[in-house]
């Protein structure tokens, strides 16, 4: 170990998404350092194909612009102007437009890697956050503050913090030793990644088609490119990498059918990605306090799980500015514990949500195949009610 203990404020363990944008949101007053293993400048080569695309809901692109980053992303950012949900081979549809939402667009799909980019280049511009190379590996909290041990390549060295923030995604270091347990449970399923290129333009067209293998996403990225992210049960998801690009693209084409023309992927690349739920019992312990798939760690079929850690962010920047104006303890227990109250019941709403669409939506049973296209059909029908549900999806509600 080197030298003593360097003291901030705030220690963020994993500067990924969420933690990035915790970083960016504290309030400047605070002295904050991100400790992430990966450098802060985030590879810009040309993409290989099967990279991470995430649709973001409006009211997360109205926090990333609260952090500064969205003027940084925007260029790279593509409107959902319309949603189309339906599933393959029984009836029921029901579309959403931006239009009768009263919105420019009713969320934005943005590449994975554009995104970290974006809040990494945010963070260099920000005095009172530093950024610090390496793996937390160990805590310990006295009750007066936590001592952080940080460990990169081959030396290691002591932060000193007030709070300390998990943010260091589904395996959290962080969460394992403040001692917080988890439930988990693994859906069997992988989410099959790839960029495609479509012979019409989608004009900002976003596609959900349920199918009796697991759903299928299509999302705008490109004029002619849309991001797929198709949930297969585990050895199908394994075969599907294994075919050919042509084959891939036509064992695609065969389950969304043609409303863009052929189907061709625009990348050779694609990825495999397993389908895990863990969630942390508890969201803060002592001057801990968790965020992101630190806390949770989401089935994408809903796209939530960035847009519900960025509002962990927000939710916990807050607490963190009241703290700064009062010159109070940022890490104080009752503060913490006022974050894991605002945050248990927008977690159990999007959780429940989520499931719903794995379990229901994916069940290949007769009944439950019924009542859902009975369900998208009463939804095309009744306007108030897919306003309600487009404003919950938005981050709205
Ligand atoms: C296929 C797929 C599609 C998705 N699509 C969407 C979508 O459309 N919309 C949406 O909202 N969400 C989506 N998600 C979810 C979204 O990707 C995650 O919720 C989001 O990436 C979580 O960000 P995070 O920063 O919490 O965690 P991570 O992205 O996992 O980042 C954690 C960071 O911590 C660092 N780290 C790890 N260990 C340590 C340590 N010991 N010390 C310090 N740092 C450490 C890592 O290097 C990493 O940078 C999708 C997920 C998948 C799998």
């Amino acid at each position: 170990m080197s030298g003593p203990a360097r003291a901030f404020d705030v220690v963020i363990a994993g500067g990924g998404p969420v933690g990035a944008a915790l970083a960016a949101l504290a309030p400047a007053g605070l002295r904050i350092a991100v400790v992430e293993p990966r450098g802060p400048d985030r590879d810009g080569g040309a993409p290989a194909g099967g990279e991470r695309a995430i649709a973001l809901a409006e009211g997360s692109r109205r926090i990333l612009e609260e952090a500064g980053a969205w003027r940084l992303l925007a260029p790279q950012a593509a409107p959902i102007r319309f949603i189309h949900v339906s599933q393959r081979g029984r009836p029921g549809i029901t579309r959403l437009g931006c239009d009768e939402c009263g919105v420019e667009a009713l969320g934005w799909v943005v590449p994975g890697p554009a995104l970290e980019r974006a809040l990494a280049a945010r963070l260099g511009e920000l005095g009172h956050v530093e950024r610090i190379a390496g793996h937390v590996r160990a805590l310990a909290d006295d009750g007066a503050c936590v001592r952080v041990r940080v460990e990169h390549g081959g030396g290691a060295r002591e932060l000193e913090a007030a709070l300390v923030v998990g943010a260091d995604g589904t395996a959290s270091r962080v969460r394992e030793a403040a001692g917080i347990g988890v439930e988990r449970w693994d859906y069997g399923q992988d989410a099959v990644l790839a960029t495609l290129e479509t012979a019409r333009p989608h004009e900002g067209w976003a596609y959900e088609r349920f199918t009796d293998e697991g759903p299928m996403a299509l999302l705008p990225l490109g004029p002619r490119r849309m991001a797929l992210v198709w949930t297969l049960p585990r050895r199908r998801a394994a075969a599907a990498l294994r075919l050919a690009g042509g084959e891939f693209a036509a064992r695609v084409q065969e389950r969304f059918g043609w409303r863009l023309g052929r189907l061709r992927l625009a990348e050779p690349g694609r990825a495999r990605h397993p389908l895990r739920m863990v969630r942390a019992r508890e969201a803060v312990r002592g001057r801990v306090a968790l965020v992101g798939n630190a806390m949770r760690t989401l089935h994408p079929v809903a796209g939530q799980g960035f847009n519900l850690g960025l509002r962990d962010a927000r939710s916990l920047a807050r607490l963190l500015e009241e703290a700064a104006w009062d010159g109070a303890d940022p890490g104080a227990p009752e503060r913490l514990a006022a974050y894991a109250r605002r945050r248990a019941r927008d977690q159990r709403r999007v959780l429940t949500f989520t499931e719903l669409l794995v379990r229901g939506f994916a069940s290949p049973l007769a009944p439950v195949a019924w009542a859902r296209g009975l369900a998208l059909v009463l939804l095309e029908l009744a306007p108030p009610a897919r306003r309600a549900l487009a404003r919950a999806a938005m981050g709205l509600a």
